[in-house]
């Protein structure tokens, strides 16, 4: 079940471009190249914020890009890195590329996960000088970056869930034990929404869930079963609620074990999760038999005896749940998370079109060429060498030939025109 779910479109910055420029002073007539190198774009994180609950802000915006570095420039200044851009998310939210349904993170408490990351800067021509090549009049690009749709997933809101039949006091306890109420209008539960609080013990901030209405039955899909079911899987453990004082005609020995059959009998996950049992109800007359009859069925089971209605008990039954969660290894990963090496934007979102018109001409054209020949000067021989080398690298050759380039075709780049050579 997805509890919230939301489309949003990021991006990396691009790198900043290498700058073409010579040194120049007064008096000083031919000085050496000086263009610096362009900055590297920011990465997109998301990082996860323990105030945060829904994705609802989402809703409202959803485009999130980092900056571009900032160019070289002469006097070899490095062009100013790009600022990352930081998307702030519950815990328990799950990155997944839209194109591929590949996870590309799952954002747990704490985490901070780059999803994207920002373009590499280009060289500035500085960086080409050499004993032959003392005047290099070419720099590279910034790597381009491009724009990906990602599905914001909300899959686990709360640490602890509150388990027990009705009535026996899951909502007074949640009240009792928690004081912030995270925002729940429009949340999207199918069925019903959880009750949710954060609780406090010293440090520690915790979020319980009120599971209303885990009945008989629920595992078929009666009641509200299910989907919450399925969402509280995510939970790290369980608080049991037993109303001990038998009020309302309750056998709090008999639902203990309906209650625990109904996890169990839902998923093996569920029931595998630590559990402490609050025995509620303890102002009430009665509870002190239920009690020694409880520990007589499960002597192996601890109970913490609490009121929630009087408060006693409360803190203890508090810290045990904090001591309990502090020895619980950070839940298991959803999926392989393993986009991010797929998003590295290699040049690859530059675009490059071959097409060869009436006359036989192989026309290139494209963002990649354009992006490659504002940097260049067609009419300086070096820069012309350093081009044919770039256009290897990026795979316009082999394109050519793909597309039937031969010895002797001729090439059109921008504007340009070469004889192809094999
Ligand atoms: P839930 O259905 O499990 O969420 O139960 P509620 O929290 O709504 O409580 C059901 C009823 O039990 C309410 O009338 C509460 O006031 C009462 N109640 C809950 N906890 C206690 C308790 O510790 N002592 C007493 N006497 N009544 C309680
Ligand atoms: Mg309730």
């Amino acid at each position: 079940m997805i509890v919230d779910k939301v489309k949003i479109i990021i991006k990396a910055g691009g790198g900043g471009d290498g700058a073409v420029s010579f040194h120049r002073e007064k008096y000083v007539a031919a000085g050496g190249p000086d263009g610096g190198d362009g900055g590297k774009g920011g990465n997109v994180i998301f990082v996860a914020d323990a105030n945060m609950r829904t994705l609802m802000d989402f809703r409202f915006k959803t485009k999130y890009a980092a900056l571009r570095g900032e160019n070289g420039s002469r006097n070899n200044m490095h062009g100013k890195n790009g600022a990352d851009m930081e998307i702030r998310v519950p815990a328990g939210t799950v990155v997944i590329d839209a194109d591929t349904g590949k996870v590309a993170a799952d954002i747990r408490a704490g985490d901070k996960k780059t999803v994207l990351k920002g373009g590499k800067g280009g060289l500035g021509n500085a960086r080409f000088a050499n004993a032959v090549r003392q005047a290099p009049r070419f720099s590279t690009p910034g790597r381009k970056t491009g724009a990906h749709e990602v599905w914001l997933e909300l899959k686990s809101i709360a640490d602890v869930g509150l388990a027990g039949f009705p009535n026996v006091g899951k909502s007074t306890l949640l009240s009792r034990m928690t004081s912030a109420r995270p925002k729940i209008d429009n949340y999207h539960f199918t069925t019903l929404a959880p009750n949710l609080g954060v609780a406090r013990v010293e440090d520690v901030d915790f979020v319980m869930a009120d599971i209303p209405g885990l009945i008989e039955g629920a595992h078929e899909g009666a009641g509200l079963g299910h989907d919450f079911l399925r969402h509280i899987e995510r939970t790290r453990m369980i608080v049991h609620v037993l109303d001990i004082s038998g009020s309302e005609g309750r056998d709090p020995v008999e639902d203990y074990k309906k209650i625990r059959g109904e996890l169990s009998e839902y998923s093996r996950t569920l029931a595998g999760l630590p559990e402490i049992i609050a025995a509620n109800k303890t102002d009430i007359t009665g509870a002190e038999d239920w009690i020694t009859l409880f520990e007589e069925a499960y002597p192996e089971r601890k109970l913490y005896p609490v009121s929630a209605v009087t408060g006693e008990g409360v803190d203890d039954l508090k810290y045990a749940i904090a001591g309990l969660l502090k020895t619980l290894p950070s839940p298991e990963a959803f999926e392989e998370e393993g986009v991010i090496e797929e998003w590295e934007m290699d040049g690859g979102t530059l675009t490059m079109d071959i097409r060869r018109d009436e006359d036989g001409i192989l026309n290139v054209t494209g963002s990649l060429i354009d992006d490659v020949f504002a940097r260049i000067d067609p009419e300086d021989t070096e820069s012309m060498r350093h081009f044919h080398k770039l256009m290897e690298d990026l795979g316009v050759i082999k394109e050519l030939k793909k597309n039937g380039a031969k010895d002797g075709d001729t090439v059109r780049l921008g504007s340009e025109e070469f004889d192809f050579i094999e």
